[in-house]
């Protein structure tokens, strides 16, 4: 920790302290979800897809506090390869509810979208370790494919209760992208990225919380 503040001062966390900060708010959303899981697919569902919410904003923390310290320079790097390849983990585990507590059709791209994100995934953090910080506009070209693709075989054979809110965070997750690639362009274009990243998750958070983990009225 750091030394207590003086009587007019504010605080100032250490990068531990802001991870703990943000790792405390963050949890609550996926015991949500355990806590209203009602089987095993329901809580798999919750674990898997709370795992990467909180690992997603847990290595970005980091990696922005370690690269604001400015003093350990091979950490700020490893840090930033674990934050890109998060974005596949997290884009797979966002669809992973989706497709593990839905009855998908039992044939054709949708029977099978369960595994090829996770492969889609792979592949993309293969790629971004290789190619990192080269071909940036193609890496950020495979996000939008992954994010936007799995769902076009699934959503001509089966609806999704939760369209809408889903359909809004894939909206904002797209006009995030913009910002994303917008730095030494638009003032603090990466913080602008990083709320519409807040308020997708959120669209997709209540969507899941709301559809799939519905609370279980008494009869
Ligand atoms: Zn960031």
């Amino acid at each position: 920790m750091n030394r207590k503040a003086l009587p007019r001062e504010a605080y100032c966390p250490t990068a531990v302290e802001h991870i703990a900060n943000i790792l405390t708010h963050v949890l609550c959303a996926p015991l949500e979800l355990v806590n209203r899981s009602s089987d095993g697919n329901q809580l798999l569902s919750a674990v898997v897809y709370g795992a990467t919410l909180v690992i997603l904003f847990c290595v970005s923390t980091s990696f922005h506090c370690v690269f604001y310290c400015n003093n350990y320079r091979s950490l700020k790097d490893i840090l930033h390869r674990c934050d890109r390849a998060m974005i596949y983990i997290f884009i797979a585990g966002s669809y992973f509810p989706w497709l593990t507590l839905e009855q998908l059709p039992h044939e054709g791209w949708a029977s099978q979208m369960r595994w090829i994100v996770w492969i889609l995934a792979v592949l993309g953090i293969i790629y971004q370790q290789v190619f990192h910080e080269r071909y940036k506009m193609l890496e950020t070209i495979f996000y939008l494919i992954m994010g936007i693709g799995p769902v076009l075989p699934i959503v001509n054979e089966h609806y999704f209760m939760g369209m809408k809110e889903l359909t809004i965070g894939g909206i904002l997750y797209v006009f995030g992208i913009i910002f994303f690639k917008c730095d030494g362009v638009v003032p603090c274009a990466h913080a602008i990225w990083h709320i519409f990243v807040v308020l997708a998750a959120y669209f997709h958070y209540y969507a899941i919380l709301n559809y799939l983990y519905p609370i279980a009225i008494a009869a």
